[in-house]
């Protein structure tokens, strides 16, 4: 059967998936086979050689064979059933547990032998491994040395539950449609659709995996830019019907500041008057590294858009950066006598104030809104819209942007992103956007103080950071994930935090934060850590983007090795804000040689653009598992820095592909229009840039 059908069923129908895994794959956003075909491994490991259990040393993740020399027993342990036995000679083999699977006891024959595989561990004085899987001798030399995916989990949900459903998915008498038209397919020299999907779950081996990443990361590209272009090629820019005065007004604002505008500022400042008095609509897009001074750009176009009669808006992805820039726009009106009102709307505002937030709306025209998605809401009303700014952008879905223009009539719009896509990405990613690179950063700041270091260093980390509290800093430390995972030796914040707890003293108070809290706990802490009543914040990724707390000095980052680059650059960009001298501290969790080599790129430098493309520089073909260097651009495979030469062959057969059939209505492409308006929209509108 060849049809999309299959790919929209729910994974109920996938056999041996009942409620309760599906229930737990909606926790990871799988719905249906698609999504679940589309849940690719994160990375893959090689099943080891099989060995003899005293040839297996603790702490390494092994298969051991051999004969079972002791019966199983089951032992309760509280309401716990606990099976052990005994793998090899009684002095020099490893002891096998397993939690709640008293049936194991069955499945084992004393004096038979078997292959176990799981991690080894030393407890108790002795060897033991926790929850083996078990195989029979023929079954596991079946596997040894072929790749195992490893899946992103989530609690409850086990990589072989994934795995197994992926391969009932992919049974042999299921098909996908390949919707990549055949030409593009053999010019650009990509695999077939369904053995590309089998290859990137199960691949045979490094070669095959290669070819069926190539084929799905241009799937993704070609199917991501066909989407933003398809329909809109003849899209024509609106007519700019707000008329500025050609006075000195910003002028004469930026006199009154405290600081002066880098020379990168004055450029994008005056690309931005210009358009916003030029015959069309402005829609620009402002480039700028992490501290390069991108918000007082936002508010001068605010104060312009003011001072001409209008209004203007601006949208933060976060309700913390939306406050923050609420009060810095105060300040500097009160600062430069500007009787500008200023209207925060956020979602975290009570009915009230919110109803409060929409009379302003309508009582000021030339009002400054600030706020966060709230402000594409149905209710937000605006009177006389001139200008709409999405700051963080790749924070926002792609298609957010053009729902908040849309709140004004054919106003100016203005995007700002720390992402440092190379300007030939770039011209791809925002097509019908003009650039302003603001590339400098204001130059009296102290540049941030690098280090990377390995785990032992830890001590001395805690003293520094406590060192840095008792002189009236605050540090952040970062961890890759919210909780312990089975698979994987990540820090992860819940334990860290507590661990921390017994190593620095009572005074000092830490904060824990994840993207898993609710908004309005995640508010509390992020305010009781800008009030300095949090010291020592212990947090995942989320501070990654936007936050000013320039009283912070300290960065310690967990697994440096497991970010992006542009990631670790990012989260660097919290700390030297301020006056004072400050530090990141990056611990290398990895003995890797080349682990050491990409965190050395961000040891020595501090600019954004030099990283992205050093990175680049250091990675081979197929050196693409594990690490992501454009969190932000959220493809499920594709990098666009490490897959920039794909990108631009989808981009390529985009534009071929469009001059042919700019409406697809021709016979051959029915399905690959089908496949854009089932599939693709939702993803896009969820996906960010
Ligand atoms: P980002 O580009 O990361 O959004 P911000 O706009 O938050 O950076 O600016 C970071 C800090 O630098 C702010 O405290 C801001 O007031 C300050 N700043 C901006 N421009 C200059 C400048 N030209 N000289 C000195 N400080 C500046
Ligand atoms: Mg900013």
């Amino acid at each position: 059967m060849v049809s999309q059908e299959w790919r929209k069923a729910s994974v109920k129908q996938i056999k041996g998936v009942g409620e309760k895994t599906a229930a737990l794959f909606h926790k990871l956003h799988i719905d249906t086979v698609g999504d679940l075909i589309a849940h690719y491994p994160r990375t893959y490991v090689r099943y080891p050689v099989a060995k003899a259990p005293g040839g297996a040393a603790a702490g390494e993740t092994a298969a051991v064979s051999g004969r079972i020399t002791k019966a199983p027993v089951v032992r309760r342990s509280g309401n716990m059933a606990v099976t052990i036995s005994w793998v090899g000679a009684a002095d020099d083999g490893i002891e096998l547990v397993w939690f709640r699977m008293p049936y194991i006891r069955n499945n084992l024959q004393p004096g038979n032998s078997y292959v176990f595989y799981g991690k080894v561990l030393w407890k108790n004085g002795r060897k033991v491994m926790e929850q083996p899987v078990i195989y029979s001798r023929e079954q596991y030399d079946g596997i040894a040395q072929t790749f195992l995916p490893v899946y992103a989990l989530t609690g409850g949900i086990s990589n072989n539950q994934i795995s197994k459903a992926v391969r009932a998915a992919l049974s042999d008498e299921r098909l996908f449609a390949d919707v990549l038209p055949g030409e593009i397919r053999d010019k650009y020299g990509l695999s077939e659709y369904n053995y590309a999907i089998r290859q990137i779950h199960f691949p045979d081996d490094m070669d095959t995996l290669i070819e069926a990443r190539k084929r799905l990361v241009f799937d993704e590209f070609f199917f991501f830019i066909l989407s933003m272009q398809y329909q809109k090629e003849k899209r024509v820019r609106d007519k700019n019907e707000f008329v500025f005065a050609d006075d000195d007004f910003v002028e004469t604002l930026k006199k009154g500041l405290s600081f002066r505008l880098t020379k990168a500022q004055e450029a994008a400042l005056s690309d931005i008057r210009r358009d916003m008095r030029g015959p069309c609509v402005m829609q620009r897009l402002i480039q700028g590294d992490v501290g390069s001074g991108k918000t007082i750009l936002a508010f001068l176009a605010m104060a312009d858009a003011a001072h001409n009669g209008c209004q203007s808006a601006i949208m933060a992805p976060t309700e913390v950066l939306a406050r923050q820039h609420r009060d810095t726009f105060e300040k500097l009106c009160e600062q430069l006598g500007l009787k500008i009102p200023v209207v925060l709307l956020t979602g975290a505002l009570t009915a009230r104030q919110k109803r409060m937030a929409y009379e302003a709306l309508q009582l000021y025209p030339n009002a400054m809104i600030v706020g966060t998605h709230a402000l594409i809401q149905e209710k937000a009303v605006y009177d006389n819209l001139a200008l709409v700014i999405t700051d963080e952008q790749h924070r926002f879905g792609v298609r957010q942007r053009e729902v908040f223009a849309e709140k004004g009539s054919h106003p100016h719009i203005l995007v700002m992103s720390a992402t440092p896509i190379p300007r030939t990405l770039a011209i791809i990613v925002y097509g019908d956007m003009d650039i302003s690179v603001v590339d400098e950063v204001p130059e009296k700041r102290l540049p941030v103080r690098n280090c990377v270091v390995d785990t032992r260093y830890r001590p001395k980390a805690y003293d520094f950071i406590e060192k840095e509290v008792r002189l009236g800093h605050q540090a952040y430390v970062i961890c890759p994930l919210v909780e312990e995972t089975e698979n994987l030796d990540l820090e992860n914040v819940t334990d860290y935090v507590k661990m921390l707890r017994g190593i620095f003293p009572e005074e000092i108070q830490l904060g824990l934060l994840h993207g898993q809290m609710k908004p309005d706990q995640k508010n509390k802490v992020m305010e009781a850590y800008q009030k300095n009543e949090v010291q020592v914040l212990v947090s995942t990724t989320v501070v990654e983007v936007g936050v000013n707390v320039p009283n912070a000095t300290v960065m310690m980052i967990e697994n440096a090795e497991r970010f992006g680059l542009a990631q670790l650059h990012q989260l660097r960009g919290r700390v030297g804000r301020g006056d004072a001298q400050s530090y990141c501290i990056m611990v290398n969790g990895s003995v890797a040689e080349t682990a050491k080599k990409r965190l050395e790129i961000l040891n020595a430098s501090n600019d954004g653009f030099a990283i992205a493309s050093e990175d680049l520089k250091l990675r081979g073909p197929g050196d693409f598992f594990g690490i992501r260097q454009s969190g932000e651009l959220q493809f499920a495979l594709g990098d666009i820095y490490q897959d920039a030469a794909v990108l631009a062959q989808a981009s390529g057969a985009v534009g071929e592909l469009l001059a042919e059939d700019g409406d697809l209505l021709r016979q051959e492409h029915k399905g690959l229009r089908a496949y854009m308006e089932n599939f693709m929209e939702a993803r896009i509108s969820q996906m960010s840039l």
